[in-house]
């Protein structure tokens, strides 16, 4: 029992250390050399190497939208709060800093979400 246990929980650290080196590479979740992106902000279809369709229905990648968001404000609130804890900086320049890069940083980060997204779920629902 453990044993099986304790091989499911190496296959999903296996999983989850791909899915994560692939979203981050921008690769395919299927055969983790195809390229997602055929320029900066457009997807290919289908991967160029295995053929794997990367919208799976429409709508599909609403749940990168969540993960960019996460992202942001994982960056803009602990940063914020520990510039304003270790520095002097007046309110409003650390408000406007933070301003700036919770807008810019999305635009970023876009293409790992959508990557990191279509990854993950790769990982949950391979088969579909
Ligand atoms: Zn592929």
């Amino acid at each position: 029992m453990s044993t099986i246990i304790r091989l499911s929980m190496k296959n999903i650290f296996r999983n989850l250390k791909k899915g994560l080196r692939c979203g981050f590479g921008l690769k395919c979740p299927r055969c983790s050399t195809g390229s997602l992106f055929v320029k900066r902000f457009r997807m290919h279809i289908n991967c160029p190497n295995c053929n794997l369709k990367f919208e799976r229905e429409q709508g599909y990648f609403i749940g990168a939208m969540y993960i960019n968001y996460g992202a942001t404000v994982f960056l803009v609130f602990p940063g914020y709060f520990l510039i304003d804890l270790f520095n002097s900086i007046p309110f409003l320049a650390n408000f406007c800093v933070w301003g700036v890069v919770s807008a810019v940083f999305p635009i970023f980060f876009y293409r790992y979400s959508k990557s990191l997204w279509l990854n993950m779920d790769y990982i949950l629902n391979p088969n579909t």
